[in-house]
């Protein structure tokens, strides 16, 4: 928390229905703003889009990193409208463009069941669904070194090698010790293949332990990725705290918000815990084109997300109090959005969680 307790923020809206959940979010940030006793100081962003892209030939200015560098934070809608632009285009020129030069080296997904959202697993769920995925962000498997080899004869030989570096590895472990030990349960898993992948994985494993040494408080456990992906069916009430490589992470980002409903609400954190640089929160979900410019689109996600961010900021009540307004919100089926059985529209639905919070 920095002492007067203002922020800067850039609001990066992008593409499709991120130019409607971001004006939602800021909405309710609004209105926590007011309640709390901080203030955010927003720069409406309009670069990071397709049509900037289309206007310009680029997804970004050249001199992006100066504008936002400085900013506290950065809230983003979705990327992408691949009728104008390739994915591979628009990703890669925004997205990934922060991830690297901002090195958010942690991607963070809370997985939580909500009122009225109906898990795939309802039925099989004993206890609540409470925990958050922990992906390692920048190294691990989806690295550039590899190579072919007799490219085109029977001995074609392709490699694609892990890159774990110490400090990549530790950064990554300690963030979710941090993270698992700050929590009541206060309990971490971590996801592994030590039995299948001989080299990189028993390192992984190796540094979990010697990571584990300094959290005496904190009770963990591992399982082969294979198991813990049906563990995540099968139990997920057993986790707290789930810590990934780049892959096995990125699988387990997607399962988990998987099971506990639908894509309009889950939202996602990349982190630099460090905070040299912006660290940057958004929904889950994409672009949407085809419910984008109909004001249907489910604001949840990019809502949550602003309430990551303020706790990210050190404004963990008003975070608190965002989440606790998304539940009474979703409770009521009149303020729930059409994804989930609801009639309500994108503008309705943050409408009642800024009356909830307000009434609480
Ligand atoms: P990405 O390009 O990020 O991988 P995508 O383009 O494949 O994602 P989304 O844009 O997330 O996928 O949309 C997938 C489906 O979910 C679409 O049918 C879309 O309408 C629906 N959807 C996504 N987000 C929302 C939302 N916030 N509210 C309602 N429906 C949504
Ligand atoms: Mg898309």
């Amino acid at each position: 928390m920095n002492s007067n307790r203002v922020y800067t923020i850039a609001s990066i809206p992008g593409d499709g229905i991120g130019v409607e959940v971001t004006p939602a979010a800021e909405r309710v940030l609004e209105a926590t703003q007011k309640r709390f006793g901080f203030r955010l100081d927003v720069e409406a962003v309009d670069y990071a889009s397709c049509d900037y892209y289309t206007k310009h030939g680029r997804m970004m200015p050249e001199d992006w990193k100066k504008r936002l560098e400085g900013k506290d934070a950065l809230l983003f809608g979705a990327v992408g409208w691949p009728d104008t632009v390739p994915d591979h285009i628009s990703l890669w020129g925004s997205l990934v463009q922060f991830r690297r030069e901002f090195d958010q080296y942690v991607s963070l997904r809370p997985v939580r069941l909500m009122p009225g959202v109906r898990s795939p697993l309802a039925d099989r769920v004993h206890g609540d669904i409470d925990f958050v995925v922990v992906r390692e962000n920048t190294e691990g498997e989806y690295s550039q070194v590899g190579g072919r080899m007799f490219a085109g004869t029977d001995r074609e030989t392709v490699l694609q090698e892990t890159v774990l570096t110490r400090t990549g590895t530790d950064r990554i472990l300690r963030y979710a010790f941090e993270l698992a030990n700050g929590r009541p349960r206060k309990h971490l898993t971590s996801a592994t293949k030590s039995n299948g992948i001989a080299i990189s994985m028993p390192y992984w494993d190796e540094r979990v332990e010697a990571m584990a040494q300094h959290y005496p408080e904190v009770s963990w456990n591992k399982f082969h990725i294979d198991n813990l992906a049906a563990q995540f069916v099968l139990n997920p009430s057993q986790f707290d705290v789930v810590v990934g490589s780049n892959l096995f992470g990125d699988i387990l980002s997607d399962l988990g918000p998987a099971c506990t409903g639908t894509i309009g609400i889950a939202p996602s954190g990349n982190i630099d815990p460090e905070r040299r640089f912006p660290s940057l929160f958004e929904p889950v979900h994409g672009s949407a084109p085809d419910i984008a410019g109909k004001g249907i689109a489910n604001p949840i996600g990019a809502i949550w997300a602003a309430s990551m961010m303020l706790d990210h900021l050190g404004e963990s009540d008003a975070a608190a109090a965002i989440m606790r307004a998304v539940e009474t919100s979703l409770s009521d089926e009149r303020s729930r959005t059409r994804d989930l059985g609801g009639k309500a529209d994108c503008a309705g639905c943050a409408d009642a969680v800024i009356d909830a919070l307000n009434a609480a």
